[in-house]
């Protein structure tokens, strides 16, 4: 048996969110000085100028990190609002599973919205497909989705209260 239950549960939702994995949170992941880029690179990330990688992450397999006991430190330290509450035992699992399958509901409907857009690039972090499908739209006779403003702006709002922490609004995996 386990001594800490909760954060076993804790540890049980990142098993099917991979959120802060996939570009929708994160648009990067900055490396620490405890990181071997080149040994990270050998594992498949791609790593620029030896100090970061950008998401979605090529390590990330589904839902799953491709390379969990090898991940770098950010990733170890990174724990987001949910994950912290149900590790705490002051959030129910299953009202913080909920609140995943909410984010990936709302994520889904982006990447329906996106995909008529300029803004298709699946390999790019989902603020920045945003940012160049309005781009895109603002060269073109061709009007974006009339859900997709609105979508993003509630996307954020829910990812903002329930997933980052108050003091990180940029899209850097980075606060420490
Ligand atoms: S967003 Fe939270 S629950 Fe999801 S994988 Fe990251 S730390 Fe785990
Ligand atoms: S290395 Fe693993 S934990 Fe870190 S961003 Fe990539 S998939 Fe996520």
């Amino acid at each position: 048996m386990s001594p800490d239950p909760d954060r076993d549960a804790a540890t049980r939702l990142c098993l099917d969110c991979g959120l802060c994995c996939s570009g929708a949170l994160f648009d990067v992941v900055k490396l620490q000085p405890a990181d071997n880029a080149k040994a990270l690179t050998a594992r498949g990330l791609k790593i620029k100028q030896g100090q970061w990688f950008n998401q979605p992450c090529a390590a990330l397999a589904g839902r799953l990190c491709g390379l969990y006991r090898d991940r770098p430190s950010r990733c170890r330290l990174f724990e987001c609002r949910q994950y912290q509450g149900v590790a705490a035992g002051e959030l129910a699992e299953v009202e913080a599973l909920d609140r995943i399958r909410q984010a990936q509901r709302q994520i889904r409907d982006m990447e329906r919205l996106l995909a008529s857009t300029q803004g298709n690039n699946l390999r790019k972090p989902l603020a920045q497909r945003y940012a160049t499908a309005l781009a895109g739209a603002s060269q073109s006779d061709k009007p974006l989705p009339p859900e997709l403003v609105p979508a993003m702006a509630r996307l954020q709002a829910w990812l903002d209260e329930h997933f980052r922490h108050p003091l990180v609004r940029t899209s850097l995996l980075d606060e420490s």
